[in-house]
This record gives structure tokens, sequence and C-alpha cells, in this order.
């Protein structure tokens, strides 16, 4: 850790990410107290950081905690309107996240990805296409290890590539990325931040330290997306599906070019759907930017074929196509599932209710022929479906009655999707084990 300029640190939440930040932190020689409301005493993690004399407070959030407090890391999950993170606020006592540690370990190589969907799947892509490209690699974010601590183990040869949400991307100072990746942005998370301009405010601040030296790669069919590049200092890579973008990477004639070279034949790429055709422009930008042999690319491109529960095939029963897509937690998401079917199509759906309506899937009813509803949002999805005219909606209790019924209701060349359009915290610990059940009562019929 090289010119941290804090001395004092209260790290907020002790997940995995906090406790990985405290043990860093304490072993660099940093003052650290570590506070969750609601970890036990015979928590992993509060045990692990006990047994490295690490002070911890549980139960409560005592003001007191905040004196000499220099900085507060804060989980990104723990919303603003928390006690202790008003009154630091307050005191202005910098707020931020485990992320801003990654430029204080010297790490210049860093490609970071963000948007509200396709995260995951551009992650994934940049990654393979790297290593086929025998560029050092290592993942990080959301989807692999804590980034801090990856940065504090990498090689300087080595690159990061960082799925991140908007969620960490608020509490950021002088992080900053050599490549940033900006996907696409839909009103999501507003439970959190409470309005979409927040919201979008926070997905900017992936750019707000590049300079000239550094790139943005963004989506050029999004409006929002391109109305807040505006901002940006970097060297700007558009991508796009619908125009000739020559300073970046774009769709002509069924294939994919970069910069006006062709990189790659629509039809010799495995990933199905309009929506990873962004991703792939996207993953397609970072690795030409990163000087990628087209070969690299479409050795990667014509194997892949997706990420588990992201719109993966699960099964063919008696000429009914199963499909789980259990990570379209939000409606962009499985608008999109939707639009790569043609057939008759069962949907199941619902979950937490994050305090929006439903009305933005009506245009996709058209090939819905019934609607199976379970969560929260089951009344609100059922009203969308009832002014959409869908022949069939069914409320349920069960993942397992869900599958049971759409395979009852279901014919010869229908498809049966999970795709929720909700987050599955009110049923699930998290969308994989959603996607797991579905997937295993879909086994067994
Ligand atoms: P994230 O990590 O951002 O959640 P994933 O790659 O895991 O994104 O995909 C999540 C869901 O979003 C999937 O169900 C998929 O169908 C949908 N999706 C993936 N890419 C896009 C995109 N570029 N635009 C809109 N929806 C997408």
């Amino acid at each position: 850790l090289n010119h941290f300029p804090y001395q004092k640190v209260l790290v907020l939440g002790l997940a995995k990410s906090g406790t990985a930040v405290a043990k860093l932190l304490a072993a660099n020689g940093i003052n650290v107290v570590a506070n969750d409301l609601k970890a036990s005493e015979n928590n992993e993690h509060v045990q692990q950081l006990r047994s490295l004399d690490i002070p911890v407070v549980l139960g409560d959030h005592p003001l007191e905690l905040l004196e000499n407090v220099d900085v507060i890391i804060k989980n990104p999950g723990i919303p603003y309107e928390n006690i202790l993170v008003e009154k630091a606020m307050e005191y202005d006592i910098p707020i931020l996240t485990e992320i801003e540690l990654i430029p204080y370990f010297g790490i210049e190589h860093l490609v970071a990805i963000t948007g509200s969907n396709g995260k995951t799947t551009t992650t994934t892509l940049i990654y393979e296409m790297y290593k086929k490209g025998d560029v050092p690699v290592c993942l990080a974010g959301n989807i692999g290890h804590v980034a801090s601590e990856v940065a504090a183990q990498m090689s300087d040869r080595q690159t990061m590539v960082a799925e991140l949400s908007s969620f960490q991307l608020l509490g950021i100072d002088v992080f900053k990325p050599k490549v940033a990746v900006l996907l696409n942005l839909f009103e999501a998370h507003l439970d959190y931040h409470h309005t979409l301009e927040n919201y979008h405010n926070a997905k900017a601040n992936i750019f707000k330290n590049q300079t000239e030296h550094d790139y943005l790669v963004y989506n050029y069919d999004d409006e929002r997306v391109v109305q807040i590049t505006d901002k940006a200092q970097s060297k700007l890579i558009p991508f796009s599906r619908k125009q000739e973008v020559l300073s970046g990477t774009y769709c002509k004639e069924q294939a994919i070019y970069f910069q006006g070279t062709k990189v790659i034949d629509l039809e010799s790429i495995a990933l199905v759907g309009e929506h990873n055709l962004e991703n792939i422009l996207a993953a397609i930008s970072v690795s030409k930017i990163e000087g990628i042999s087209n070969q690299s690319i479409q050795d990667v491109l014509t194997t892949f074929t997706g990420v588990s529960h992201r719109l993966q095939f699960v099964k063919k029963v008696e000429g009914r196509l199963f499909y789980n897509d259990s990570k379209a937690t939000n409606i962009l998401a499985t608008t999109k599932a939707l639009g790569a079917f043609q057939q008759p199509t069962i949907l199941l759906a619902g979950g937490l209710d994050r305090g929006n309506e439903f009305d933005e899937l009506g245009p996709f009813m058209k090939d819905v022929k019934a609607l199976v509803l379970f969560g929260e949002t089951a009344n609100k999805i059922k009203k969308m479906g009832e002014a959409y005219r869908v022949p069939t909606i069914k409320l349920v209790e069960t993942m397992s009655e869900a599958v049971q019924y759409a395979y009852d209701i279901s014919s010869d060349g229908d498809v049966v999707l999970l795709s929720p359009a909700c987050a599955s915290w009110d049923q699930y610990k998290t969308f994989e084990e959603r996607g797991n059940m579905f997937m295993d009562y879909v086994h067994n019929l």
C-alpha cells in the first residue's frame, strides 16, 4: 500500500470484502476498527479479525466509532441512510468503497466494466480473449475475488479485469481504470439510489478520473450512455450494432469491424441474443485496444456459449425448451431474453419488490402464452399481463409448483423461460440458488 492518505479507518460491514479490507489495512500498519450490525460473535469473518487482534464492534453502530476516524470504507450494500454514514457525512469524513484501495497498490493495467446488464458476460469475454491473446490477466470484483485483495497480490505484468456495480463506484475518490467500459443504463436499483440521476452519476464515476491517456468504451446505441459520456476526458471508443462508428467497433454486412477492419463474421459467433452482440462488441473493443489478434478473438467467440444462469439452455423435455435466465433481475434483462425467442413462451417471473411497475414488459408479451408468477411482485406483474391480454396468468408459491404448472400447460415447441425481472432475495439467498432450483425441477420432470 503506497501513499495511502488515511491513518485511522472504520470498516463498515463485515462481509467478504469488508473483512478482506480490514485485514489488508491492518497488515499495512493502518489503524482499523471494524463494525457490523448483524454479524454474530461466531461468524467466521469476525473470528478471523479477532484472531488478528483487529478490533470488531458488533450489534450496534455507536457514534463514538467516528472519533478520530479519517475515512470509512463501507460495504457497497449499506445504504447512505445508515446512521453512522449520515453522521460521518456531517463531519466530512469521506465514505469510500473497497475498490478505492486499488490505485494505492500501484495497479496500472486495469479494465473496469459497468452497466445495468451484461457486466458478467462482457467481463468473462474480455478475460477469455486476454487469455487467448497471452496477456497475463486476473478477474476481480463482483465476478471473482475482492478487487483490493487481488490488487495486493498481482504482479506488475498482469491486467486486472474487474466487474463493478454502481454501489461500488459511488464510493471512489482517486480510483481510475486504464480502460473503462459502460455497457448500458437502465432504471435499476432505484430503492438504493432513489433517482435515476443518482444512479447515472454513480455509473459515470467509472471515468471521472480518466485522462486523455485512458480509454472509455461505451454503447453508442444507448442514449443515456451517450449523454453522460459528454463529460469524459478519455479517448472515446464507441460500439454500435446499428451505425458504422468508424472510431470504434460496429456491425456491417453480417460481420463485426473495428476501426475499418473486419474482425469476425456474425454467423461464426456461438453466443445467442442481440443483447449479447452488444457485450461482444464491447469485449472486442477492449481486446483491440490491448492489441489482441483477430484470430484470438475468433477462437473465443466461436466456442463461448455463455455464462450460467444467463439465458442458459437447460434441457429439452418432449419438445419443450427450458431456459434458465435467473440472472435477469430487472425488466431490461427480461425484455432481452423474451426478444431472443420467436416461439410461444411460458414466462416464469417475479421476486423482490423494488418499488417499480412492470408496464415496460407489456410490449414483449406478444409471444407469451402464459405467465407463471411468484414472489413479492407477482400481483404487479399480473396487472401488466392482464393489461396486455396474456391468455393465461397463474400465481404460485414455489419454484416446484411453477415448473410443474408450466410443464402441464405447455405444448411441443414452446419455450419455458425463467427470467424473473426481479432480484431473488424475497425467496432465495441468491439468483444462483433460484436458477439451480429451477434447473433441478426441470431435470426431474
Ligand atoms: P450483469 O453482470 O450486469 O448482471 P450478466 O452478463 O450477468 O449481466 O447478464 C444478466 C442478465 O442480463 C442476463 O439475464 C441477460 O439475459 C441480460 N443481458 C446480458 N447482456 C445484456 C445487455 N447487453 N443488454 C441487456 N440485457 C443483457
